[in-house]
């Protein structure tokens, strides 16, 4: 179940030989992605630059993704804004490799890779939506620095003090273990 279209990229003449390298960027109308419990939204889509090379055995893919994403931040529920590049890196075989034994856990933790169509088309969305979640974080702030809601009344902190902080830790003062200290009359 992948979020963006299929971003077919058909192998032909231009990469028909070891060497062989071929550049491909371009612009994906997306509007949005999620990453977890995260829905972001796209208002400029993704854009991707890429070089396709024949590695002999295949078709490597690399190359950087770019996109801005706004979501919400986790402690303030303000608009969060992220700039995002990530690095696309992914090989494309041009047959299923041989099996140099038989091991039958190895379907899962098997090594991970694509193959190049029948068709001769390998489709690279998977790899570009996996650079840009790759560079997704999984807390999101909208600063690095951001104070976060007030647990007691709710304020906005990075917007101004509604002074809970500072009564919360007179009563600390006030409750704690030295509080005794304070009523002791020194002089009597
Ligand atoms: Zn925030
Ligand atoms: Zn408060």
């Amino acid at each position: 179940m992948s979020q963006l279209d299929a971003l077919i990229v058909k192998v032909d003449d231009r990469l028909a030989n070891p060497g062989d390298m071929l550049s491909l960027n371009g612009h994906i109308d997306q509007k949005s992605f999620s990453l977890g419990d995260h829905d972001f939204t796209l208002p400029k889509g993704i854009d991707y630059d890429l070089v396709l090379t024949n590695a002999g055995e295949g078709i490597l893919v690399t190359g950087i993704v770019k996109a801005q994403a706004d979501g919400v931040c986790d402690r303030c529920l303000d608009p969060a804004h992220l700039d995002l590049s990530g690095e696309v890196d992914e090989y494309f075989l041009f047959e299923e490799p041989q099996k140099v034994y038989e091991d039958e856990a190895d379907e899962e933790e098997g090594v991970d890779f694509s193959l190049v169509s029948d068709d001769e088309t390998i489709d690279v969305a998977d790899a570009v939506l996996a650079a840009l979640l790759m560079e997704t974080p999984y807390i999101v702030l909208c600063r690095e620095d951001c104070k976060g809601l007030c647990p007691t009344c709710g304020t906005n902190l990075n917007e101004e003090d509604c002074g809970c902080a500072a009564t919360r830790e007179e009563q600390q003062i006030l409750e704690g273990p030295f509080a005794a200290l304070g009523t002791l009359d020194l002089n009597d």
